[in-house]
């Protein structure tokens, strides 16, 4: 469910023509619904009020400081992947105790920024992070609070490349050598074991590889039991997809239906750290098309967005709605790759597309582009990122505003003798 809705032929975001978004701010730019927000993670939380439980929001899907507020001001708290995250997630007034820190490659630097801030805990993926970990907290003179992330071999029947869970991947640690890990843990000093962590892979459609999963690591902990390591959290992830096109994901009521049985008569805390599916349909980018183009047989809409703002459909062939901002009221379509200004043939958002008849200077809008937009966007081409617009009711905020030329070349200088 979202809040982007035709009222007669208009595009609206709630109660707020995006057209007058479009003139005031003036495109591209990312727009999204404070409504659809809130209530995707309400719904989440929701769905696992049962049983104890943290809504970690995974904030590589979508890092924007007001977005992160409305998560944690419902009580949510943050999966982080970086320092840079930390640093985020503490300006947005995260509480660190509930903060979860997963990656395979955090620095000495970034653990110690970690275990200054107390953090809930470290998500580790291999032996010698723990043993870093440990030395830092030493330093430190405090201990580190870890769950380890397995890797429980379960195929989670997404693209290739957001799958994390399989033995052939980077992450985690295999499952098999789980128990070995945590004698280790459990031998040094300065780490303190709490929790077991899994995460598979994104835009997962069905729970199957959610109970799989959670089976495997319920046993683990029961080994656990047994060697005297005691479990508090189980941390699932995140993962669950969301409909880009056809997918019909499970809702997180129909997750919570197969997980909660499986944890009756236990006391755990689970910990979820869902991404995509809270903020990608609240998200929309809103395009102009400068130019059409028909040649042999092939037809093609240059709009204002490129790669560089939205590069999920280049980087992983994926389906984004395209809708335009006034809807058709002719029945005249055209077949069009929708492209952008970059100079590389992969920047495409769509191919072979079925739309309206679009003329220059008309507005379209990418739907579903909440989650993985912004934050994976870059400079390329030296194009300034854009701005970030929330709408809420009938009132709608700059929360980010369009980086300038000279935003482009901060941080840059030239030495001396480049000037001779
Ligand atoms: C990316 C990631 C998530 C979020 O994944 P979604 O598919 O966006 O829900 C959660 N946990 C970890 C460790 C991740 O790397």
């Amino acid at each position: 469910m979202h809040d982007f809705k035709y009222r007669e032929r208009d595009l609206y975001c709630e109660d707020v023509l995006i057209q007058d978004i479009a003139e005031e701010v003036g495109t591209p730019f990312y727009l999204y619904s404070y409504n659809t927000l809130r209530n995707h993670f309400l719904v989440f939380d929701e769905a696992f009020k049962d049983i104890p439980h943290m809504i970690c929001f995974a904030m590589k899907a979508n890092s924007n400081l007001s977005i992160l507020r409305i998560f944690l001001r419902e009580g949510g708290g943050l999966d982080i992947v970086s320092g840079g995250e930390l640093y985020r997630a503490l300006l947005a007034g995260a509480d660190p105790q509930k903060i979860v820190y997963a990656g395979v490659g955090k620095t000495r630097e970034e653990i110690r920024y970690g275990l200054e801030s107390d953090i809930l805990m470290f998500n580790v993926e291999s032996s010698q992070e723990l043993f870093l970990i440990d030395k830092v907290a030493e330093d430190l003179g405090c201990k580190a609070r870890v769950a380890l992330r397995v890797n429980p071999d379960i195929d989670p029947m997404t693209h290739p490349y957001i799958s994390t869970g399989l033995k052939t991947h980077k992450f985690g640690i295999d499952i098999k050598n789980a128990l070995k890990e945590y004698k280790l843990a459990e031998s040094l000093e300065y780490i303190e074991i709490v929790g077991i962590h899994k995460h598979i892979g994104s835009q997962i459609t069905q729970t199957s590889p959610f109970v799989e999963a959670l089976k495997k690591i319920i046993l683990l902990a029961k080994s656990l039991k047994e060697e005297g390591i005691d479990i508090r959290y189980l941390n699932l992830g995140g993962g669950l997809g969301i409909t880009y096109k056809d997918e019909t994901p499970p809702h997180p009521r129909d997750l919570a239906a197969e997980v909660i049985p499986l944890l009756s008569g236990t006391d755990y805390t689970i910990i979820f750290e869902p991404g995509r599916v809270i903020v990608g349909n609240a998200g929309i980018l809103v395009t102009k098309v400068l130019y059409t183009k028909f040649g042999e047989g092939k037809g093609f809409l240059i709009v204002d967005a490129g790669m560089n703002d939205m590069i999920r459909p280049s980087l992983y062939n994926s389906y984004q709605e395209i809708l335009p901002l006034k809807r058709d009221t002719t029945s005249h379509k055209i077949v069009v790759d929708v492209v952008g200004p970059i100079c590389e043939s992969g920047d495409f958002f769509a191919k072979d597309r079925v739309l309206p008849d679009l003329k220059r200077d008309q507005l379209i809008v990418l739907m579903s582009a909440g989650a993985y937009g912004f934050t994976m966007s870059s400079n390329y081409n030296s194009r300034p990122r854009v701005p970030e617009v929330l709408v809420k009711g009938k009132e709608f905020f700059m929360i980010r505003k369009r980086e300038s030329y000279e935003d482009l070349v901060k941080g840059e200088e030239i030495p001396e003798f480049l000037y001779l």
